[in-house]
């Protein structure tokens, strides 16, 4: 058999996640919590399981899961999506990514990555015979930042589309509304789409606002906008997401979605709809990371690494070129083995492999962990 992804194995996450547990390393490696969801999360699935909603549910979403996305879409960034013909649930963000890039990319067209990247992107450009065209962020003592002069360079008749990611996994980085400016003076009068990825839409830190393209109807109207209940919830295990995108956009999306999962199960739908009619989870969600973040990067300073700003996400990146000058895998494998707290390497997330001296941690973690974390990190 000859592979159509040759580039692709095990993911960086899943072997970090290995070797933190063969080596009983406080694992902030792979993004997820180490705690649990809202009680009431769960009662909201077992009360839909025993009501009897169990059987498949309409192929674009339970209509509860979409008019509570549609309200607070509405509420957050102003933009009023229809019901019925511009929101599809999803087998979480990862399939309504695969599927929005499935749908539009035909084989030879381009699409724009801003590298490092999440890994999820670059596999699904090349089952669709598309062809990534990478563009990197640059980082300096202000983190890091999209060049958009780059992507507009890198712009030619043939792409279809550009993908972003807002707050983005794995710098924490977020985009501003110049920013979207520049993405918009990019875009105007082509036939561009956009994909954006906004699964920490609710992790802006520092009073900050989260810039999701619903608000700039110049770019709503040509982009997929994706997010995930796993992230907002604490439930990265439900895979539960949902795609927004424009009528003409959404029926090219459901077209290859209904064969891919049809449907996603059912009673997740219903609880996670019933549990969005209070919005405090989420409204209180910045907070409630910002003293996580705050707590590790205190903890962090009193260490020989150095802090990149971390504005969104649940990830914290820091440059350990203080400690030592190893590629990053190999810097990573040995904090896992030696000092026992796995990290993630920045390097993965680039199609080259760029090595910056900079790894990855998810503070996405009880108090206590990350404590035991930082008292290792605090030794080296
Ligand atoms: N995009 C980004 C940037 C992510 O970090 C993740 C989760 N790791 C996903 C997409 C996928 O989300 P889900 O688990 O809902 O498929
Ligand atoms: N999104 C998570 C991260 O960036 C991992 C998800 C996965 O394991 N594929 O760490």
């Amino acid at each position: 058999l000859t592979t159509k992804l040759p580039a692709v194995g095990t993911t960086v996450f899943t072997r970090m996640s290995a070797l933190a547990a063969e080596h009983g390393a406080v694992n902030l490696g792979q993004g997820f919590p180490d705690f649990g969801c809202d009680p009431a999360l769960i009662d909201a699935v077992d009360t839909a399981m025993r009501a009897g909603h169990n059987q498949y549910p309409l192929m674009s979403g339970v209509p509860a899961l979409r008019q509570a996305i549609v309200d607070k879409i509405a509420a957050l960034y102003g933009a009023r999506y229809d019901v019925n013909a511009e929101i599809t649930v999803t087998a979480g963000a990862s399939q309504a990514i695969m599927t929005s890039i499935l749908c539009c990319v035909h084989p030879g067209d381009e699409v724009i990555v801003i590298e490092p990247a999440y890994d999820c992107y670059l596999p699904a450009i090349a089952l669709a015979g598309g062809v990534p065209v990478a563009v990197e962020m640059e980082v300096g003592e202000q983190g890091y930042v999209v060049p958009w002069a780059k992507v507009a360079a890198a712009v030619s008749p043939r792409t279809r589309l550009i993908i972003v990611n807002s707050p983005h996994n794995p710098t924490g980085s977020i985009l501003s509304a110049a920013d979207l400016r520049a993405l918009a003076d990019i875009v105007r009068g082509t036939d561009i789409l956009l994909l954006s990825d906004e699964v920490y839409e609710h992790m802006v830190f520092d009073g900050q606002l989260h810039e999701s393209l619903c608000r700039h109807p110049e770019l709503a109207e040509r982009a997929f906008v994706v997010s995930s209940f796993g992230k907002t919830y604490h439930v990265t295990g439900w895979k539960v997401g949902y795609v927004a995108a424009p009528a003409p956009l959404m029926t090219e999306f459901r077209k290859v979605h209904q064969y891919n999962v049809f449907t996603v199960n059912t009673p997740m739908q219903h609880g996670i709809a019933h549990f969005m009619g209070d919005p405090q989870p989420y409204v209180q969600l910045p907070a409630f990371y910002q003293r996580k973040r705050d707590l590790f990067r205190d903890g962090l300073a009193g260490t020989r690494f150095t802090l990149l700003p971390a504005d969104g996400t649940y990830f914290q990146c820091v440059r350990y070129d203080g400690i030592s000058s190893i590629l990053e895998a190999d810097f990573a494998a040995w904090l896992a083995t030696e000092i026992k707290v796995a990290a993630i390497p920045v390097s993965a997330f680039y199609s080259s492999g760029r090595e910056s001296g900079i790894v990855r941690f998810c503070f996405a973690k009880k108090d206590e962990t990350l404590r035991l974390a930082l008292d290792r990190l605090a030794r080296i």
